[in-house]
């Protein structure tokens, strides 16, 4: 990479800028550099050094010779605070462009850069060489012991666990070297110990943060209010850990003041619950809606809880008392922070774009790791229907009572002592143009949603004519055929319309900003300033509605998925009718995880879960979340960065898998029935199905749990056996809509006998230790509909890289589910139960042994249905006498 041509004259005017080499270099490095290049007949040599204490490079190791397309693949082995050298055989050692690229690449996975000259006399630094932080490593034979002394054996019912410990191991391991560790721990290991105590102890002796990420609430608090608690005891150590959650779960004091003084944004019925916050607020140390000791409307939470587009940060007169600033001051000094997937996600987005919403940290980890994927999808999802856009256009201005943001900003503008000719245009289009606007956009609305929704149920129609199956595809996806549709024209033309009228709307109201600018009203006044906020939040989220709309029309890419999806009213007049939604999907969350989240050479990141791997191969997740299993640098695909960065992480990662320490073999059993419908993985109910559910059922008196994939499926079942059971004094559950999830399973656990019929949700997350759950049925193979767009997608990318659709994507995603079903049934060493699979294919199908295979019990009992009910008799017999 020398600059042989037009920048030779740069040489004598530069030089005296160079350092001496024995600054940089031990004498021996200066030596061995200056042989290797002589050895190459002085021309361009690149190596990679390490630095000593005096940030000298002390040793070095010769990559490659020769010219300036040499230097990038070999650099790729080079580590945080190593330093590339290369020399200028022109003596001139000014950095080329390609030098400079070179450099900031390398500089930023924290490789420092300099260029010599021949003789290895003279330096020039490009980037210096990093120093790391010199962390002090910590004893994992130490921490072991924390799990199974005597003493907290006793206190907290520890018992030694040899996984637990080995999986301690791996994680102290993985702090010491800065690797990314992926873990899978079988139930009941106590993964949340293994991975707290070393975090916990190096993130002390170290002063430096953790961020501990979980999918579900359940597990958030069991980390906050039993596993911290106990290990500040267990470890003898104090140290701070704070629950990190969204902005919406806090008041916003100056939000709700502002609402207080504009009663035309809230209904006069609900008045009184802003003068219920504003008595609590004076009180309460959290601000959080779940500690309100009063119900408050959504409606009017909506209106008061802190909103990122109206925030005010450090310029809110509130900025020192704000509850969730709070929060987040206390986690800036906190040791341990505890988030979800969501939050990391938010995250990982705002430092793309160099903001942030956790505070730094220095190490990661993130249990219920099997969720990370799906989590970052939905997260990178939007939405947009008819109510989106409405919603903000009655805050804006609501046609029917003319209340909202522009009449309280006329009226507030109005009373201000100010010369009128200078206010007249703001409040003209206050009053007038902008209202307008709204009107029309609010009907234009109302019109193209409407046609749209029209033009879809024929198509949909049309589409769905012949579909067998008990449910009509209510999705769209727009794919290159699709989009050659009659349909499509139609529909574009109607989005097009609605273009024009938000992009004219959000016109008009940019002008009004900065017609508001112009006035340069006192930012003192409150009122005022909450509702110029308020103006411009709404336009702003027009103006994103507008992207995404444009993103939704615009040509297929294999980044997005986009479809229509029709869904009907729940309540109200229109009850039952349909109305249409446009979603937009980032399906590929990969590299943005990959670069979001493991790029950091010195940050060490550990993932977890009790089902990561599919037959004992962590290939599938490793994919969703962009970390190489194995990689080759030539690949033509990959920019130069991902080149750097994959082959880093292969050497930074290493896969473990601790088993379960439950006695599956003996207290389980796992069957399938042989005898029934093949229709069964068809959702088809049929009436041996029906008596085989309650004959089981009746053999484990209840304390059963039968999940399905369906919800039509579910109601079906339970319709036709709730009242045979029911005679039998067996309480029958069904999820619905109206009871809470945390109730539902209260009265299951404390009913002697009860049997829950459930769907999706409740695969997973759900703990019932103890013998109020001893059968497990799993209605049919948890597949993903294959109907779902965002599968659809994903699965012609797979097709596209060369991967099976069907084995490298559909099955993983089932197995994990299965593997996640099947966990509910045993959560202790003294439980044990049944499991029950329906659904023959686990048999029939080649890949059905991949389902077995995953799941902890080795053997799998296959039998007619008498036969099996036989086999429960004669099990539950065993372990209850
Ligand atoms: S800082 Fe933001 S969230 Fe806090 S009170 Fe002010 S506007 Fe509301």
């Amino acid at each position: 990479m020398d600059m042989k041509d037009g920048n030779k004259e740069r040489v004598g005017e530069s030089q005296s800028t160079y350092a001496p080499a024995e600054n940089w270099f031990t004498t021996e490095m200066q030596i061995k550099l200056r042989d290797i290049i002589s050895r190459n007949n002085g021309n361009e040599v690149f190596g990679v050094g390490t630095v000593d204490e005096s940030s000298r490079i002390c040793s070095l190791e010769h990559l490659a010779s020769g010219n300036a397309g040499a230097v990038p693949a070999p650099g790729m082995t080079a580590t945080f605070g190593q330093v590339l050298i290369h020399n200028h055989p022109t003596g001139n050692l000014e950095p080329s462009n390609a030098d400079i690229n070179v450099a900031a690449m390398y500089g930023s996975r924290g490789v420092g850069n300099i260029i010599v000259d021949n003789d290895v006399c003279s330096v020039r630094i490009v980037v210096k060489a990093f120093k790391e932080k010199k962390r002090v490593p910590i004893d994992a034979d130490k921490l072991a012991t924390f799990l199974h002394s005597d003493e907290n054996s006793d206190a907290y019912g520890l018992e030694y666990r040899p996984e637990q410990v080995a999986m301690l191991r791996t994680i102290a391991t993985a702090f010491n070297e800065n690797r990314v560790s992926v873990i899978e721990a079988g139930t009941g290991i106590g993964k949340s110990y293994a991975y707290l105590i070393p975090a916990i102890e190096w993130g002390l002796l170290n002063q430096e943060r953790i961020v501990v990420s979980t999918s579900t609430i359940p597990l958030q608090e069991q980390i906050i209010k039993k596993d911290i608690p106990a290990l500040q005891t267990i470890m003898g150590r104090e140290f701070k850990t704070v629950l990190v959650k969204g902005r919406s779960h806090f008041v916003s004091i100056r939000r709700l003041r502002y609402s207080i003084g504009q009663p035309e944004l809230i209904p006069s019925e609900k008045q009184s619950e802003l003068q219920e916050l504003e008595a609590w607020i004076e009180h309460t140390d959290t601000g959080e809606r779940s500690d309100l000791p009063f119900a408050v409307s959504d409606e009017v939470w909506n209106e008061v809880s802190s909103d990122g587009d109206e925030c005010l940060g450090a310029r809110c007169p509130h900025f020192g008392e704000c509850f969730y600033f709070n929060m987040h001051r206390k986690a800036s000094a906190a040791d341990v922070v505890i988030v979800n997937h969501s939050l990391l996600m938010i995250d990982l987005a705002l430092r793309e774009q160099d903001v942030a919403l956790l505070p730094s940290h220095q190490a990661l980890i993130i249990d219920e790791a099997h969720n990370l994927e799906s989590i970052a999808i939905d997260q990178f999802t939007e939405e947009i229907n008819e109510f989106t856009i409405r919603r903000i256009l009655n805050r804006l201005y609501h046609n029917r009572n003319g209340r909202g943001i522009l009449t309280q900003l006329h009226s507030a503008i109005d009373a201000l002592e100010m010369d009128r000719d200078r206010m007249m245009p703001v409040l003209l289009i206050l009053s007038t143009d902008f209202p307008q606007k709204c009107k029309e956009l609010f009907e234009s609305v109302q019109e193209s949603f409407s046609q749209i929704t029209a033009v879809l149920t024929t198509e949909m129609d049309e589409l769905n004519k012949g579909n067998k199956s008990n449910y009509a595809n209510r999705n769209l996806r727009l794919t290159d055929a699709v989009m050659e549709r009659p349909f499509w024209d139609d529909c574009k033309e109607l989005l097009l319309q609605l273009l024009d009228e938000l992009k004219s709307t959000i016109s008009l109201g940019e002008k009004l900003s900065d017609l508001l600018d112009e006035l340069e009203l006192d930012k003192a006044n409150e009122s005022l300033n909450g509702s110029i906020i308020c103006l411009h939040s709404s336009i702003r989220r027009l103006g994103a509605l507008y992207t995404t709309i444009v993103t939704f029309m615009g040509v297929s890419t294999t980044e997005y998925c986009r479809w229509f999806e029709m869904r009907s009213y729940t309540r109200g007049r229109s009850k039952g009718q349909a109305y249409i939604t446009l979603s937009v999907a980032q399906i590929d969350v990969a590299d943005r995880l990959r670069n979001g989240l493991f790029s950091d050479p010195s940050k060490p990141v550990i993932m977890t879960s009790a089902t990561l791997a599919i037959n004992k191969s962590f290939e599938y997740f490793s994919r969703q979340v962009g970390l190489p299993i194995s990689y080759d640098a030539e690949s033509e695909e990959d920019t130069l960065d991902d080149k750097i960065l994959k082959t880093a992480l292969i050497r930074r990662c290493n896969y473990s898998l601790y088993q379960s320490p439950f006695n599956y073999r003996d207290n389980c059993r796992l069957m399938v029935p042989t005898n029934l419908s093949d229709d069964v993985h068809r959702n088809v109910i049929d009436d041996d199905l029906k008596r085989f559910m309650v004959q089981a059922i009746s053999v484990s008196s209840g304390r059963a749990m039968v999940l399905f994939r369906s919800y039509s499926a579910m109601k079906e079942l339970y319709e036709s056996i709730e009242p045979e059971l029911s005679a039998q004094n067996i309480l029958v559950l069904k999820q619905g809509l109206k009871e809470e999830r945390s109730h539902l399973l209260h009265t299951f656990r404390t009913a002697r006998s009860a049997v829950l019929f459930a769907t999706v949700s409740f695969w997973e997350g759900i703990d019932l230790k103890g013998d109020a759950l001893v059968l497990l049925v799993l209605h049919k193979l948890p597949f993903e509909v294959p109907s779902d767009p965002i599968l659809q997608s994903r699965s012609e990318v797979c097709e596209r890289r060369g991967l099976s659709s069907f084995f490298d994507l559909q099955l993983p995603m089932a197995v994990i589910k299965l593997k996640q079903g099947f966990g509910r049934l045993i959560r202790s060493k003294s439980d044990y139960g049944a499991a029950l699979i329906l659904d023959k294919r686990v048999m029939q199908k080649s890949y059905g042994r991949v389902f077995l295979k995953s799941l902890p019990i080795q053997e799998c009992h296959f039998g007619t249905t008498d036969e099996l009910v036989e086999q429960l008799h004669a099990f539950f017999s065993e372990h209850e006498g």
